[in-house]
């Protein structure tokens, strides 16, 4: 039987390396729908090659050759088995909890339904019994190593460190948006890239995983390792460390998302050897050089909405820098200015979580006309 699947935000980077395990696994999935952004024409040419019944684009006059359907009506939509949101952004809660209220599993690369609404996405899909499978390379380790999360003593995840791990803070203070955007092992989108330069990617990833696998913030240890080939580990309560290791590609989370509880060949392109990998290097992240750490850390003990208005600042402030409106280290003042002054709301509905994006987001842009 073939899996049926959607990928929203098949135009991203996520989502055209998924197509192109699909395309290895061709006998494995029948696609029900694609959606993009603005990039239609690639849409089109996705479109034409995997054959989906439903497309969506922001502008769907253009699309040519699927039936044209909401992100709403898509995730509703029961023929899906798994739906893979993609997306990035706040744009991918509000489908992804349509999804899992219509019961299907998610494959999850959108940090944001987490960051912003962990305490509402998790609960629903435990007590409706939908899989929320992470495709983000450190919690998809952790989801592999884990057997029973009762016996985990702690998570330990893996940052590379980004572009900076070896500049000094003058450096880092005065980058370009090129030099930023230079990750020296993961090749991602540019928002995501920004972020894994300051280290807020490995916040966020700290909080999606406290979310993920109800784990305490305390339990959450964050080691910088720049080959990234250890892609995270945990500990047992007595004591043994599990990691998962594997070259560093998102194809094979995404392809260990997109088929769990089976495994492929698929995407491999070839062996791992530990004879050809010099050296792992572990070293404790610089608190001070990278400040969103702590800040992430901070606003995920806090709980509440202080992880939406977390995630609103740091998104408006990584696209002010990154159409040169500010440096790289306003990036962090202005999180931490939104943090200082927000008003935490404990239990935030959908609604409410929205609208505090909306303002933390209005109000950030209001900060970068005085910077
Ligand atoms: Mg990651």
């Amino acid at each position: 039987m073939k899996r049926k699947i959607s990928i929203l935000g098949s135009t991203g980077s996520i989502g055209r390396q998924a197509l192109e395990v699909i395309e290895k696994l061709n006998d494995k999935f029948e696609i029900i729908a694609l959606t993009g952004g603005n990039n239609t024409e690639l849409l089109n040419e996705q479109i034409k090659k995997f054959r989906p019944k439903y497309a969506y684009a922001a502008n769907y006059k253009e699309v040519i050759g699927a039936e044209y359907a909401t992100l709403e009506e898509i995730c509703s939509n029961k023929e899906n088995d798994i739906i893979l949101v993609a997306v990035s952004g706040r744009i991918g809660l509000k489908p992804t909890i349509t999804a899992i209220n219509n019961g299907i599993d998610i494959a999850l690369a959108n940090k944001e339904t987490l960051v912003m609404a962990g305490d509402i996405v998790m609960p629903m899909a435990k007590e409706l019994g939908v899989k929320i499978i992470p495709v983000d390379s450190e919690h998809c380790a952790i989801h592999q190593c884990i057997k029973d999360i009762a016996q985990v003593d702690k998570l330990i995840i893996t940052a590379s460190g980004g572009p900076f791990l070896h500049k000094s803070i003058e450096e880092m203070k005065n980058a370009t948006v090129e030099q930023a955007l230079a990750h020296p092992r993961w090749n991602m989108g540019k928002k995501i890239t920004v972020d894994s330069a300051t280290l807020m990617n490995k916040g966020l990833e700290v909080i999606e995983a406290h979310h993920l696998f109800n784990m305490d913030y305390d339990k959450i240890e964050v080691v910088v390792h720049p080959q990234s080939i250890v892609h995270s580990a945990i500990e047992y309560v007595d004591g043994s460390v599990i990691a998962q290791l594997g070259l560093p590609s998102m194809h094979i989370p995404i392809q260990y998302a997109i088929t769990y509880p089976d495994r492929f060949e698929g995407i491999k392109s070839k062996s791992f050897s530990f004879s050809q990998i010099a050296r792992l290097d572990f070293e404790e992240p610089d608190w001070d050089k990278f400040k969103a750490l702590k800040i992430a850390y901070q606003a995920g003990k806090t709980g509440g909405s202080a992880t939406v208005c977390l995630n609103a600042a740091n998104e408006e402030a990584v696209f002010a820098f990154l159409q040169g409106k500010i440096k790289l280290f306003d990036i962090i003042s202005t999180v931490e200015a939104m943090m200082e002054k927000h008003n935490v709301i404990k239990n935030p509905s959908i609604e409410e979580i929205f609208s505090i994006d909306e303002d933390i987001r209005a109000r950030s842009r209001e900060l970068f006309v005085h910077i």
